[in-house]
């Protein structure tokens, strides 16, 4: 039959930034976006539940005894979150006035809507310091002298590794020695530790190392580990009675949540060794993009992320992330010209090559 007007029109493009049905996907968007394995989700169905605000999920408390074995720790509780378990952490070993000293690039001044300041009524000074991290002398310039005047210094937040940094890990010996000034001057001590697994991996560094360290410690198993939900607190045994009160006061009281808690334990017990892979996987695409006109990458690849610098020769990051999006590869614009990569269990080595040669090619397109 020839065609006539009758013939349906052509498809409509796609708007800008979205990626064409067939194109396939790498999700570089953060190490979050994993979804369960079928071995896992056995796990999650075969897992004896119970009642967790009443106490008496198995489950649950077997994840709980695992993580305080894993941290040498006296007790845990399970939270949903790695945002929830920072605060009802600050929350516990603080009182409403008091400051808390962190690195002005932490996770909780930046990415938990102002929590420490709405649930917890705490302030917070910063301390600065390359990559994430800080030194003694700026731990103890930070503390206040006690006085009728000031609030009072009560904790010092320490994240391994850290996250706009660029996945640093702490090196042992600088974590010993920042903790161990502030412990001096009496403040507590809690490592946002929400990729404490990839520290793990990158250093050898047993968890229970750092977490000897520090009065408490939120670790996650929905990133890097692969599970759907949950993070951990863990800490002394009356410090987690505590906790576990502001658990349920901000809402975080689950119920049969040994279905969540049996992916967390899946997730350690077969998720952890492998973070390696996600790391080379990181180095590779770092490797592939370093000599890419208008790339530069923004810090050495310790772990698994990748933030990349954008040359003003390139659109924006957010333009740039519509480009990517387009041939499949998703990414995050961490800055007006800075896109950030996150390996994680469901992108391949093949799959990292793939996305490298993409933005290369993005970028490239940009150059006469
Ligand atoms: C992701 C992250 C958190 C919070 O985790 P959510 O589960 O997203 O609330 C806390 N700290 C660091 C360093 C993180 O990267």
């Amino acid at each position: 039959m020839a065609p006539s007007a009758q013939a349906s029109p052509a498809p409509a493009p796609a708007p800008f930034g979205t990626t064409p049905p067939g194109v396939p996907i790498i999700d570089l968007r953060s190490d979050t976006v994993t979804r369960p394995t079928p071995a896992m989700r056995a796990a999650m169905m075969s897992a004896p539940l119970g009642d967790d605000v009443l106490g008496d999920d198995p489950t649950v408390r077997e994840l709980e005894a695992r993580v305080c074995q894993i941290m040498g720790k006296e007790a845990a509780c399970f939270v949903p979150t790695g945002t929830m378990a920072n605060q009802v952490a600050i929350r516990s070993h603080t009182e409403p006035g008091d400051e808390l000293i962190a690195h002005e690039d932490s996770h909780i001044i930046h990415y938990e809507t102002g929590a420490p300041a709405a649930l917890s009524g705490v302030m917070i000074r910063v301390v600065r310091g390359e990559m994430g991290m800080f030194d003694e002398a700026a731990v103890r310039r930070s503390v206040r002298h006690p006085s009728d005047h000031d609030p009072r210094s009560r904790l010092l937040v320490i994240e391994n590794t850290h996250n706009r940094a660029g996945g640093v890990v702490w090196p042992l010996d600088r974590f010993r020695a920042v903790t161990a000034a502030a412990r001096e001057r009496g403040l507590s001590v809690h490592m946002d530790g929400a990729r404490i697994w990839n520290a793990c991996a990158a250093s050898g560094v047993p968890a229970s190392e750092y977490a000897s360290c520090v009065d408490s410690l939120s670790c996650c198993f929905s990133k890097g580990l692969g599970a759907p939900v949950g993070s951990a607190v863990a800490g002394s045994a009356p410090f987690i009675a505590r906790v576990r009160r502001f658990r349920k006061m901000f809402g975080g009281g689950m119920r049969q949540s040994g279905v969540l808690a049996a992916a967390a334990i899946y997730a350690l017990d077969h998720h952890r060794e492998r973070l390696t892979q996600d790391h080379a996987n990181a180095t590779l695409i770092g490797g592939a993009l370093a000599n890419v006109k208008g790339l530069s990458i923004a810090s050495a690849i310790q772990t698994n992320m990748v933030f990349v610098n954008l040359a003003g020769s390139l659109p924006g990051a957010a333009d740039f992330c519509h480009r990517l999006r387009e041939r499949g590869v998703l990414a995050l614009d961490s800055s007006e010209n800075q896109i950030r990569l996150v390996t994680h269990l469901d992108v391949s080595r093949a799959q990292c090559e793939r996305a490298a040669d993409i933005i290369a090619s993005v970028a490239s397109s940009f150059q006469s």
